[in-house]
């Protein structure tokens, strides 16, 4: 059956400003990080992409190295977006990414023109695409100087091959240098991609507020801690789960996590909510992050994670009890 996207598909999700660009971004986008590899089933990644597109989740976020195999996740995009998704190109807002190891040799990795450059025309033949929407440096570069970096970003810009840059994994003082080199050189720095979940506040101690400083918008990786912020730690290890044998070493899951969790759940049942619907709400509250960028590996998770929105936002009362869960 051709694919013929739902048309309500833009009813009920939530857009939010990145910044102060033109550019909205679904409050749930996307990432096809793991679960989109040359291991993993075509069809069920393509019911996933295509349902997340049916529920108004426009934005799609990628890495030359997502898989595994490495290229392999743009790859399936590229066959999803061939088959079913080229009439709606203009509808989706495709990223993806450059810095980590790609390719033997020294331009396979980090941040030079070169790999930058070399990495995106490998990514857009990998996807099938004339041009994303947001080019990432996926990690700054100890050794190259960032105004070569910001000036691939640039150049990439100019060459129609994206309409967009931005920074990922760069801490406040990069972040803030590198804002500055862009917006010298006419390309202002879209977004910044962070990890931030109630595990992991980093970006509260500057980055946020150098991001809001500069009308730079964010989208938070990891959201649900890699699967620890959702039910399936705190019964058991799931039994189904890759993200448990892959990413999240058993031994991260102690008991005293797992008390934290069940915790959370008792405060996210009150709130008729289950566990990774909460964090989404908490990573999305006022003064939060633009998008919470989420992974999942089957269609339920897309489902269960997008009724967040429809949810009551977490009251004062409430974040400050998370705080507490989180702080004992
Ligand atoms: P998440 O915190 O979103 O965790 C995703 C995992 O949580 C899923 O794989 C799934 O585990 C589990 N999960 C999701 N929804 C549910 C649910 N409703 N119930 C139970 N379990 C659920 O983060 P990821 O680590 O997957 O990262 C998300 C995206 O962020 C990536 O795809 C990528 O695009 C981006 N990213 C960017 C990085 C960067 O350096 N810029 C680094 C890491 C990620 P399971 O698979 O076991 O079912």
């Amino acid at each position: 059956m051709p694919y013929v996207a739902e048309q309500n598909r833009y009813t009920d999700m939530k857009y939010n400003r990145c910044g102060k660009s033109g550019i909205k971004l679904p409050a749930i986008s996307l990432g096809l990080w793991q679960n989109f590899g040359g291991n993993q089933p075509l069809e069920n990644s393509r019911e996933m992409i295509l349902k997340a597109f049916d529920l108004g989740i426009t934005h799609f976020d990628l890495a030359n190295n997502y898989g595994p195999p490495a290229g392999s996740a743009e790859e399936t995009f590229g066959q999803v977006f061939k088959k079913d998704l080229l009439s709606y190109r203009d509808e989706l807002l495709i990223s993806t990414k450059a810095g980590y190891y790609m390719w033997e040799g020294p331009y396979g990795e980090w941040g030079s023109r070169k790999n930058l450059l070399s990495s995106l025309d490998q990514s857009l033949k990998r996807m099938g695409l004339d041009y994303v929407d947001i080019f990432y440096s996926h990690r700054p570069d100890p050794e190259t100087p960032l105004e070569e970096t910001m000036g691939a970003l640039d150049h990439a810009v100019r060459q129609g091959k994206a309409l967009y840059v931005g920074l990922s994994n760069y801490n406040m003082e990069q972040t803030s240098q590198a804002i500055n080199i862009l917006k010298r050189l006419g390309t202002p720095c879209l977004i910044h991609q962070p990890a931030y979940s109630m595990l992991n506040r980093w970006i509260e101690d500057g980055l946020q507020e150098v991001l809001d400083t500069n009308g730079v918008g964010s989208i938070a990786y990891c959201p649900l801690g890699r699967g620890q912020l959702t039910n399936k730690y705190v019964d058991k290890i799931d039994a189904e789960s890759k993200s448990a044998s892959s990413t999240m070493k058993p031994e991260a899951i102690t008991v005293e996590r797992v008390q934290k969790f069940r915790k959370l759940e008792a405060i996210a049942a009150r709130r008729a909510q289950s566990l990774s619907q909460m964090s989404l709400s908490w990573a999305l509250r006022e003064g939060g992050v633009t998008s919470a960028l989420i992974g999942v590996s089957r269609v339920s998770q897309i489902e269960e994670n997008v009724k967040a929105l429809e949810q009551a936002p977490l009251s004062a009362e409430e974040l400050t009890e998370i705080d507490e869960v989180m702080r004992n």
